[in-house]
């Protein structure tokens, strides 16, 4: 007699689907691509998909490209799942400048990966900032905040940026050129201060990146002690010189509200994973997460409940995407350490490992929990390990 489905049933079955995809290569390709997947009932009726696509291939993807510099964006248009966070990777030549503009709906947090930035930006009270950033440092402005940004030589920069809502679009941001432009003449030139013929030489529409001369290098005499933070702008943190966490596997470096009071809506990671590391099994009680692979491989496994779970590898310039509460990891892959820059949605940054929470529980209810000896148990991690070594 046929088993009637049930719900637990159904999952079992599903279960079994994907153990006998995981014998064969295929199968973790599969598993790999949410579109490749078997169908699953069980799934259907689940308010939620965990494993839809987590992965996109911020690098490869076209863009914008231009005199100036380029520009390549991630946001719910091409990523779905990404609904609280989206990415953009910027070049720019040398003097050449991202003109002024403000975001209507999303704060602006950025890392340099390469060369040197200068920012301008003015807020509500008035106050405006000129400021100089290097490789690791982050900026940060709220939403509605007019800034510019310009590369300042002598090579050409780049550099990520992270935005605090999915729908945001960089190519739909507020530009200057662009309001000027629509704007009557009379009442352009009348607020510039200007002729109407004068307005003539302006750009017809929006400019968006160009050319422009680099600024004067700024004097500078580095300190004696070499990793003394000198930033005391409000809008900018150094974030590759504070003293990083450090694990058996690697480092992390946290900047939240906390460390950078202006930073009020996002934190963010920068994880360096020794070859062979493991950032163990854990999970974000309060943030979804969004992560940027800088340098290096990765295998990142992401578990959503009722048996689901999804593994994918990820490259430099790839982007991938958590939910708030998914449990995941990330295996460090290749012959060189693994750099990570990792965005969450709360100005707040918590999380929980496993080893965290078995250190937690009393050895006998763990044992009986697992169904094991308690000399197994004692061989468990009893602190916070957060980042493995290589194994022995
Ligand atoms: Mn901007
Ligand atoms: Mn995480």
């Amino acid at each position: 007699m046929k088993e009637k489905p049930t719900p637990q049933n159904i999952l079992f079955n599903r279960r079994e689907v994907l153990s006998s995809a995981m014998m064969t290569t295929a199968g973790i390709a599969a598993l790999s691509l949410s579109t490749e997947r078997p169908a699953v009932a069980a799934e259907r009726d689940h308010p939620f998909h965990p494993l839809e696509n987590f992965k996109y291939d911020l690098g490869a993807s076209q863009g914008w490209s231009g005199k100036g510099g380029s520009a390549k964006q991630v946001n719910v248009d091409q990523f779905p799942i990404s609904k609280s966070i989206a990415g953009v990777s910027m070049r720019l030549e040398p003097g050449a400048i991202r003109e002024l503009h403000w975001h209507a709906i999303a704060a602006e947090w950025a890392y340099i990966l390469e060369g040197n930035v200068r920012t301008t930006v003015i807020s509500p009270d008035g106050q405006a900032d000129d400021v100089y950033f290097s490789v690791g440092d982050v900026w940060y402005f709220p939403r509605g905040y007019g800034h510019a940004l310009q590369c300042v030589g002598p090579k050409a920069c780049h550099f990520l940026l992270g935005f605090d809502n999915g729908n945001f679009s960089e190519f739909g941001t507020f530009s200057i050129t662009d309001w000027l432009a629509v704007t009557h003449p009379a009442i352009a030139a009348r607020n510039l201060g200007i002729s109407v013929t004068a307005l003539a030489g302006f750009p017809k529409e929006e400019a968006y990146i160009v050319p422009g001369k680099l600024p004067p290098p700024v004097p500078s005499e580095p300190f004696r002690g070499g990793s003394v933070p000198t930033s005391q702008s409000v809008h900018k943190f150094r974030m590759a010189e504070v003293e990083p966490h450090r694990f058996p596997g690697g480092t992390e470096r946290v900047v939240a509200a906390a460390q950078f009071p202006i930073q009020t809506t996002m934190s963010a990671v920068l994880m360096h994973l020794e070859v062979g590391a493991l950032r163990e099994l854990h999970w974000h009680p309060n943030a979804d997460e969004w992560f940027y692979v800088a340098a290096g491989r990765c295998r990142v496994g992401l578990f959503g409940a009722h048996g689901r779970h999804v593994v994918d590898e990820f490259r430099p310039g790839q982007v991938g995407f958590v939910k708030q509460g998914f449990g995941h990891y990330i295996e460090q892959l290749g012959d060189e350490p693994t750099q990570l820059i990792i965005l969450f949605n709360s100005p707040v940054y918590q999380e929980i490992s496993l080893s965290k929470w078995l250190a937690g529980n009393p050895a006998q209810l763990i044992a009986d929990n697992l169904g094991i000896s308690q000399t197994l148990v004692d061989q468990m991690p009893k602190h916070w390990v957060g980042i493995f070594g290589p194994q022995k």
